[in-house]
């Protein structure tokens, strides 16, 4: 188990000695930085910490592993970015464990990423109750994702599928040329399936329900393909004939029954769109076998304290423990009738429960109990994941190890935090250094040594402004990070705003999702509110998905345009995603909103191609710019061709990527930049084009700070400029492409792309954790946008951890009281003053510390 306070080191072993470090914006910088110590990294935000742990620490350490261990993987990466740095020495092995940017994770859970579920399956297999007759079972067929363990019915899904004459085609009345056959592809996909039943002689022109039942179950579900002439345009009489004259046809055309497209389509296809639209026409049902358990049959019949190994990975980890805890000791029932018929078996159990425990208690010191191993990955929130890989490495028992972090704390409330830091210190112990990006105050006075990065974002930053001991920063006049590590004051009180009036409320009542049992809640309408509690303890539940989607049909029903952010990363994910039972009415007293917007983290976009410019639409008004200078005019260039996404402009080798993907045998493809564009994405001509001495893609290349002051006679791109900056992202190059993104600053540039537009007053705007990823001085610029929404009449909801936002808002809703089936209920409501004072408040001690 960890110990309950770390102890600061003093006194360090050996130094990492950095030298000439030029990455991204870092000016040529020296910095030593001692090993086997907590070093924390802090600087406003863009300022320059990530490009030196990750990009030039941590990228380093990789390359030089990669180079040890393999020829082989050299030379698949030898296109890997190299960090520009002069030299590193004494630089151990490292490890990241950082927070997902852009690209979404494969599917996986809780059990297989800690790689607990082999254990778990381990101990079915060595120590579970066997029904009486059946011989012993490997580890693996306790897994659905392998034949011996599957589930034959349904191959593992745990659902089955039916596609039924109904699903396919759900108006019987139309004819198959007014698209009776709804399951077809659009356009053209459709249009050949069609012409090619006209070569076959089946009639398309009669209502559905008139064909022969022969022929609709042809259609349907045939399993031949048969290879025909199409004569597209052609009627069928024409048709008729064309076959009969064996006239030439435009092409062969392969005909596949429509139940046949449906799953072969679901089953092969790339794109999670198409996907989700075949999805349409299959009526799934939960596997009656294995009642959604996925496993065969033989398999379910084991059983481990009564419980099938289905039901004990949906338990939540904190039963779990308590569940092994008499099979370690020897205390459960039956102990010794078991040791007398099957020693073997209870000394297998024993030896395992161990070990498994062991490991758990790391995942429940970190605030995770409340998961279950089933749980899948994609639900998880990102600081979730870190501290689940974090864990892992907990009790991997490396040593030697440079384990470097970005920001560990994000999403845990301030108890949670107190577990994290002894976890880290317990790393720390067992011989490893700790590189930890991070903005959270109580994380950053736990450091046995800063560094400080500065002063500014972009070109303003990049600069070492303290490397030591934390006590020396104060110091240090040109750190952001002092005034709030060492306020002036001795407490960190802003001045206590008085809470405006609320001119409304919205009640939710008898919801039911997740772990919110028949909950009643009620948010103040016209004000700030912020919702806290420990992590797990419901707020995502209530806010991001219970009030957000009775928001979304209160107003769709009010025929209201609804606004919900974000269908480009509409997902694989969010296609799986399980819908908790969902129950909730709403109530709305005096309410006059009419929009709903959910400023969330997810990536603005999947690929390269979008970015911060096309997002926020900024874009339009730059290339409008452009078609508008006298030569674009004389050669007849629209806004258009100054598109990277439209033929006539890009680079065609890339199509206006500028990078092309490589693919790796056996690792997940890479983007490298083109090698006709050298990533500037437009062809030659288009390049030509020069607005007041640039050309397109230096204008993508500017920083919004730059490129405040390069269009400072431009209102329209002035004004969304300036809102950038505002938010805090002025560092952040226009073409930035969504991928190279962190969720914090998604969520900003969202934010932005709200707050350019007109106010109209009449919006309820929905954040999670917009704090994240922000230095404390970026997140007083964040609170002044927020503020200002509320000021224009706006009620605007937050989840949030940092106490300093919490101290600011109007209202505040404090979830808990613990996580999971412990928590689910609202502990205290009221003006944060009130909260504050709540007896059984897991929040109100920290948020008193910010109250004047
Ligand atoms: P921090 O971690 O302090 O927020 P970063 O190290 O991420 O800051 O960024 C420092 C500067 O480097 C910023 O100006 C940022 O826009 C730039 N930058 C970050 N990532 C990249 C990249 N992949 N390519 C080019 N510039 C980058
Ligand atoms: P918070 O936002 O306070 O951290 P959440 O609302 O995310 O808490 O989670 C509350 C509880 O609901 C936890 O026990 C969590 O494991 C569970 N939970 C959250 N999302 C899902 C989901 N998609 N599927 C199953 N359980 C979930
Ligand atoms: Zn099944
Ligand atoms: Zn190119």
């Amino acid at each position: 188990n960890l110990p309950d306070s770390p102890q600061p080191t003093t006194h360090f072993s050996g130094f990492v000695h950095v030298r000439g470090a030029r990455e991204h914006n870092l000016k040529n910088i020296d910095v030593d930085i001692p090993r086997d110590a907590l070093v924390v990294f802090t600087g406003v935000s863009g300022s320059g910490k990530s490009s030196l742990a990750f990009g030039t620490l941590y990228a380093e350490a990789q390359r030089r592993y990669l180079e040890s261990v393999s020829p082989y993987a050299r030379r698949l990466f030898h296109q890997m970015a190299v960090p520009e740095v002069t030299a590193i020495e004494g630089l151990p092995p490292a490890v990241a464990l950082q927070q997902q940017r852009g690209t979404p994770t494969t599917r996986s859970s809780v059990g297989s990423v800690t790689t607990l579920s082999n254990l778990v399956r381990m101990l079915y297999s060595r120590a579970g109750d066997y029904p009486a007759g059946q011989g012993i079972i490997y580890a693996e067929a306790f897994s659905a994702n392998t034949p011996e363990g599957a589930c034959p019915t349904c191959h593992g899904l745990g659902r089955v599928y039916e596609v039924t004459e109904a699903s396919m085609v759900p108006d019987p009345t139309l004819t198959i040329r007014e698209r009776a056959v709804a399951a077809w592809p659009q356009a053209w996909g459709g249009q050949n399936q069609r012409d090619i039943l006209v070569t076959l002689g089946y009639d398309v022109d009669t209502p559905w329900q008139d064909l022969p039942q022969k022929d609709r179950d042809w259609i349907l579900f045939t399993d031949e393909q048969p290879v025909v002439p199409v004569y597209p345009g052609l009627s069928p009489e024409q048709t008729r004939r064309a076959v009969q004259r064996k006239a030439e046809p435009n092409y062969m055309g392969t005909f596949m029954g429509v139940k046949k497209y449906v799953l072969h389509t679901f089953a092969t296809t790339q794109s999670a769109l198409m996907k989700k639209r075949v999805q349409q026409y299959m009526l799934g049902a939960v596997c009656p076998i294995c009642q959604g358990k996925r496993l065969r049959r033989e398999s379910l019949s084991v059983t481990f304290a009564g419980l099938d190994i289905a039901d004990f990975s949906a338990l939540p980890l904190k039963r779990v423990v308590e569940l092994l805890r008499p099979y370690e000791t020897g205390t459960e029932t039956g102990h010794a009738r078991h040791t007398a018929a099957h020693p073997e078996q209870v000394e297998a159990a024993r030896r395992i429960a161990q070990d498994l425990r062991a490991r758990l208690a790391v995942l429940l010191d970190l605030g995770l109990g409340y998961l279950s191993l089933e749980r899948s990955t994609p639900t998880l929130s990102p600081g979730e994941l870190q501290r689940l890989r974090l864990a892992t490495q907990l009790y991997s028992n490396l040593f030697g190890v440079v384990y470097v972090l970005d920001e560990p704390s994000a999403g845990l409330h301030p108890s949670d935090t107190e577990a994290l830091l002894a976890a880290l210190a317990s790393l720390k112990r067992a011989g490893n250094s700790l590189f930890v990006v991070e903005h959270n105050l109580d994380v950053v006075r736990q450091a046995d040594w800063l560094v400080d990065v500065g002063p500014q974002a972009g070109e303003q930053g990049g600069e070492i402004l303290y490397s030591g001991p934390p006590a020396g920063l104060r110091e240090v006049a040109a750190s952001q990070t002092r005034r709030f590590l060492f306020p002036a004051q001795a407490t960190n009180a802003a001045p206590a705003p008085v809470p405006r009036e609320p001119t409304g409320w919205l009640h939710l009542e008898g919801v039911t999702r997740n772990n919110l049992r028949n909950l009643t809640a009620r948010f103040p309408l016209g004000v700030l509110t912020t919702v806290t509690g420990v992590s797990g303890s419901g707020k995502s539940s209530l806010v991001s998905q219970v009030l957000v989607e009775a928001m979304g049909e209160e107003l769709q029903s009010k025929s209201e345009k609804l606004k919900i952010e974000d269908d480009a990363s509409a997902s694989e994910d969010d296609l799986f995603a399980e819908k908790g039972i969902l129950n909730f009415s709403l109530l709305l007293c005096n309410s006059t909103l009419t929009r709903l917007v959910q400023v969330d983290q997810k990536p603005i976009g999947r690929t390269p191609r979008s970015n911060m410019a096309t997002y926020t639409g900024l874009f339009d008004h730059v290339r409008k710019l452009f078609a508008a200078t006298p030569e674009a005019r004389r050669r007849r260039y629209d806004a258009g061709r100054f598109s990277f996404n439209v033929k006539k402009g890009r680079c065609e080798n890339c199509q206006g990527e500028g990078f092309v993907m490589v693919e790796l045998l056996f690792l997940p493809s890479v983007y490298a930049p083109c090698p006709v564009c050298h990533g500037a994405r437009y062809n030659a001509q288009t390049l030509e084009i020069q607005y007041q001495g640039k050309n397109i893609a230096q204008v993508l290349g500017l920083t919004v700070d730059a490129a405040t002051e390069f269009f400072a006679e431009e209102p329209p791109v002035h004004r969304a400029l300036t809102v950038l900056r505002e938010v805090g992202l002025g560092y952040l190059r226009l073409g930035q492409p969504a991928t190279e993104l962190s969720g914090g600053e998604a969520q900003r540039i969202k934010l932005a792309t709200e707050l350019q537009r007109t106010q109209r007053g009449t919006t309820l705007y929905v954040l999670d954790e917009p704090t994240t990823g922000l230095h404390p001085a970026d997140v007083e610029k964040l609170l002044t946008q927020l503020q200002g929404l509320v000021a224009a009449g706006n009620t605007v909801v937050v989840v949030e951890h940092d106490m300093r936002v919490v101290a600011a808002s109007d209202w505040v809703l404090d979830m808990g009281p613990g996580a999971g089936d412990e928590g689910g209920q609202v502990v205290a409501e009221g003006p944060p003053q009130e909260v504050a004072r709540a007896k059984t408040s897991k929040t109100a001690p920290y948020l008193r510390r910010f109250l004047g």
